[in-house]
């Protein structure tokens, strides 16, 4: 069981410290919001008034932060707090140049770095049930897995360095395009007056059944944007994923297609709303019903 300081206390990071309490650690959290702690503190946690507080005494760091520019300022805060921690866990979703940089640096520090981002949303953090893809070194892998076994269910090592961060701007493209389809076929069903409770049952017994059909096709429907996961978050992640296509020297079509669609939801100002709400932006493509 580790002494774990862990940063940022948000939709993710919240219940992930509350589950690594659970499994026996001992989790001293900070996050910019005081009262962000709060679930840590009823699970049995610690609240640090300070970063430095939070990894004074800490032999994993772990973050789960907004975006790349966080990530490289709390890095640089926690080196700068004192002795560093054997292990930095980044569960953050961030660009794998970022990742790289983050481990070099770690690596010069004497602390072992993995870029660990997940998918499962709120609810597979809640449940511990989240997939953690991991880039880094076989034995900070190893090191780390009590930690990854305590909020996922499936974690791998997926390559090194940056690797997680890869597969997670996969995740993220896969994820986007399917939100745009199914508010396609919303918006197909309902236009056409067809009963699009009863339509979108039948995609998800047959072979367009996904995840995001079982999981938001009624909230869809009801048109509940409450995140979840923000169209914000997922406009980095597309731009992550834009990014990462440039450097392997690939065209990636639908990719773009969809990073515009979400930054069309922005434009419009849906930020702060559930990416499901890509189904606003296709009715607005439409016209009024
Ligand atoms: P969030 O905005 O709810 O949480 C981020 C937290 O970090 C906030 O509490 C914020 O105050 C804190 N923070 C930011 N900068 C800080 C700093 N310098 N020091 C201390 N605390 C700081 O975001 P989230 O939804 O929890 O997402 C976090 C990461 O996880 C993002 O990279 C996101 O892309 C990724 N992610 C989110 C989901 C999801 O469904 N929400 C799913 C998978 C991955």
């Amino acid at each position: 069981m580790a002494r774990i300081g862990f940063i940022g206390l948000g939709i993710m990071g919240s219940p992930m410290a509350v589950n690594l309490v659970r499994a026996g650690h001992q989790v001293t959290g900070f996050s910019r919001r005081r009262s962000s702690a709060d679930p840590l503190v009823e699970a049995g946690g610690t609240a640090a008034a300070t970063l430095a507080e939070a990894v004074a005494d800490a032999e994993v760091v772990v973050t789960m932060l907004p975006d790349s520019p966080d990530v490289e300022q709390v890095f640089r805060d926690v080196l700068a707090a004192g002795p560093p921690a054997r292990l930095f866990v980044d569960f953050s979703t961030i660009r794998p140049e970022t990742s790289r940089a983050v481990a070099e640096a770690g690596g010069a520090a004497g602390m072992g770095v993995l870029d660990a981002p997940v998918s499962g949303g709120q609810a597979g953090a809640i449940a511990g049930t989240l997939s953690i893809m991991c880039g880094g070194t076989e034995a900070d892998f190893v090191a780390a897995a009590p930690l990854f076994e305590a909020v996922g269910k499936t974690y791998a090592l997926v390559g090194p360095h940056g690797a997680g961060q890869v597969v997670k701007a996969a995740n993220q493209l896969v994820v986007g395009g399917t939100y745009a389809l199914v508010a396609e076929a919303i918006v197909l069903m309902e236009r056409s007056g067809v009963d699009a409770r009863a339509g979108l049952d039948m995609l998800a017994g047959g072979l367009a059944a996904s995840r995001i059909l079982e999981l938001k096709r009624a909230t869809m429907l009801a048109r509940e944007f409450t995140p979840g996961f923000r169209i914000d978050l997922h406009h980095k992640d597309m731009g992550i994923a834009i990014a990462a296509a440039r450097d392997a020297g690939v065209a990636l079509p639908m990719t773009g297609l969809v990073a515009q669609l979400i930054a069309a939801a922005r434009a419009e100002g849906h930020g702060t709303l559930d990416h499901s709400a890509l189904l606003k932006v296709v009715e607005a493509l439409n016209g009024p019903a």
